[in-house]
């Protein structure tokens, strides 16, 4: 009983080992990681005409017009480049300057600046790109996803089944995704950290969709950082959570956002909101950056 009892202890403690590396918690110790800097590239916006599809319940929102940023972070690491979210497809609203009108939600999107340009500006291209990665497959975040055919994609394998798979439900316009079928894929079942230091940990975040998942980055000056997709689309619903009506499970939506809150509770760290257009404004832009 003694020793059933001693293997059981020794299993918890290894159990709270290895949540401790995977959320980085030793990351706060000032333990040395690979990663280095990370830019925040402007991905395109959108204007939307009702607030309230995002914030179900909220009277004064509804016929409120809003504006929705929609940034990628590109992640420099002694391992490679790594790019999260790709936005909107830039080959096919650089043909459209007042905008593409979306099927759904009366979005409005708009793309005037590119990636490749932004990339280039930095003295890359796509295809110096090693890693690939977004919080989920709408086309605002994987719209420029062909650009990166080389990169290795790491996404939720419930995500890829549902709409990248041949047999899934395309994602949808702006089409500029499709090679993504054949990149270098990780499919991954649950939270993963990326480069095996704690820097860089995809966290799932299950609910806008099937395999939404979010991203903490720990840098070396500016901390921990939750970049947290679509699991909220601005500050609002991040401190009252709410699902919008569009989301794929609702439920899992507000649960998904109580657990980022833990870790970032835990991590000390700053909240990003992709969309979130008033933070957007406050944060500095590629060639700037965070190290
Ligand atoms: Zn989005």
């Amino acid at each position: 009983m003694k020793d059933f009892k001693s293997s059981n202890v020794l299993k918890l403690v290894c159990a709270l080992v290895a949540v401790a590396t995977l959320y980085g918690c030793a990351g706060t110790t000032g333990r040395a990681t690979g990663i280095e800097k990370m830019y925040v590239l402007y991905c395109g916006e959108g204007s939307a005409p009702d607030k309230s599809r995002w914030t179900p319940g909220v009277k004064e929102n509804e016929n409120k017009p809003i504006t929705l940023s929609n940034s990628c972070y590109l992640i420099k690491h002694a391992k490679g480049w790594m790019l999260w979210e790709t936005g909107y497809a830039e080959a096919l609203l650089g043909m459209m300057p007042k905008g593409f009108p979306t099927p759904v939600l009366h979005w409005v999107w708009k793309n005037p600046k590119t990636l490749t340009q932004q990339l280039a500006d930095i003295g890359l291209t796509p295809a110096q790109v090693n890693f690939v990665g977004f919080s989920h497959a709408h086309p605002d975040h994987i719209g420029n996803g062909s650009l990166f055919s080389t990169a290795t994609l790491y996404i939720q394998e419930s995500e890829y089944n549902f709409y990248i798979d041949p047999k899934g439900k395309p994602p949808g316009p702006p089409a500029n995704w499709q090679k993504l079928r054949e990149n270098p894929t990780v499919k991954l079942k649950g939270d993963t950290d990326v480069f095996g230091d704690g820097s860089v940990t995809i966290i799932t975040s299950t609910g806008h969709t099937p395999g939404h998942q979010s991203l903490l980055v720990k840098l070396p000056n500016s901390g921990a950082i939750m970049l947290t997709g679509d699991a909220v689309h601005f500050r609002d619903n991040w401190d009252t959570p709410r699902a919008p009506v569009q989301n794929f499970d609702k439920e899992a939506s507000i649960k998904s956002v109580e657990k980022l809150r833990g870790i970032v509770a835990a991590n000390n760290a700053r909240v990003w909101i992709n969309h979130d257009d008033a933070q957007t404004a406050t944060l500095k832009m590629s060639p700037a950056y965070y190290d």
